[in-house]
């Protein structure tokens, strides 16, 4: 079956199973042309939080299709791909936060949107990289135990007087840019601007002239006067920048940045999945309604915030 006939498959399936098709950024751009929403993990959450379909199919990687159970128990969410995981979100298991937790029990938790649904449930609240500030300014605890990624938490410390301890994680993608890769592409293109992700090093933000979640990235190339975009996150949102701004130069800061679990959902994955209810994601009922808590209160947050990255 070609593409053509495929998209065709996956639209009337679509139809008769009342799905709505989520797609991550990251994806590839065959799966995002054809998805109803396409986003980052914040304005994904917000969808999954607010449609009306029967049949979530998520195309992400697992913590993002949790999320969408977590936040609508009711509805069928599918992963096309069930080995797409996030190698961050792996990084700290429920008996590492609760250890930590002993250590510093008067902390909050705050759980980047990055992790498990057993985190979420262990959390106070979550965030993503575009309300992670607002979310821990909120807070009225004065420290607080920030789980799982480390460059995030770094960046967010600049931006609040709260005591942060950082979960010693990162995004591989994200954490292999080095400052070297900033200044070697400065001096390939000197009239370029850089705009990373904060799930990148320190010593990377530092030297970037705008630091924002995806999703503020992509804002940022829309409203700045440069015509030589570099971005410092995952190839996937290359799809999106080009299609919204045809005038523009888009660059990568190193061919490094490409998440393989994110590239592991095809079409045909797609319409299989679709198809016979494939790879079906569940929670269980009490971690559902812990983690329906810490991931309402980022909402909520967001809601009445200001001063996101972006
Ligand atoms: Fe996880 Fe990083 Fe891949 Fe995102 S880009 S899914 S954080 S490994």
């Amino acid at each position: 079956m070609n593409t053509s006939e495929l998209r065709t498959e996956i639209t009337a399936l679509k139809e008769k199973e009342n799905a709505i098709i989520l797609a991550h950024y990251y994806q590839l751009d065959e799966v995002q042309e054809i998805a109803d929403y396409t986003g980052d993990s914040f304005g994904l959450s917000e969808q999954a939080a607010s449609t009306e379909a029967d049949v979530i199919v998520f195309c992400g990687v697992k913590f993002m299709a949790e999320s969408a159970c977590i936040l609508s128990p009711q509805k069928t969410v599918l992963l096309p791909e069930q080995e797409a995981g996030c190698p961050l979100a792996d990084e700290i298991s429920p008996e590492d936060l609760v250890a930590l937790k002993k250590n510093y029990p008067e902390a909050a938790v705050v759980c980047y949107v990055n992790s498990s649904a057993e985190i979420k449930a262990l959390s106070d609240i979550c965030c993503t990289s575009s309300n992670a500030i607002d979310v821990v300014n909120s807070l009225d605890e004065k420290q607080v135990l920030f789980v799982p990624d480390r460059n995030l938490a770094s960046y967010v410390a600049g931006y609040t007087d709260k005591e942060i301890i950082a979960w010693d994680g990162c995004c591989p993608t994200h954490d292999a840019m080095t400052a070297g890769d900033v200044h070697r592409i400065r001096r390939t293109h000197p009239d370029c601007v850089v705009t990373v992700h904060p799930e990148c090093r320190p010593e990377v933000t530092a030297l970037a002239d705008h630091v924002g979640s995806t999703a503020g990235i992509i804002k940022y190339a829309r409203e700045t006067p440069a015509k030589k975009i570099v971005i410092g996150t995952e190839k996937g949102t290359l799809y999106q920048l080009k299609k919204e701004n045809p005038g523009k130069e888009f660059y990568l800061l190193s061919d490094k940045l490409v998440c393989p679990t994110m590239k592991v959902i095809s079409l045909e994955k797609l319409r299989n999945s679709l198809k016979n209810k494939m790879h079906r994601v569940t929670v269980v009922e009490s971690v559902i309604e812990k983690a329906n808590l810490a991931l309402n209160r980022m909402l909520e947050v967001t809601r009445q915030g200001s001063g996101k990255l972006g």
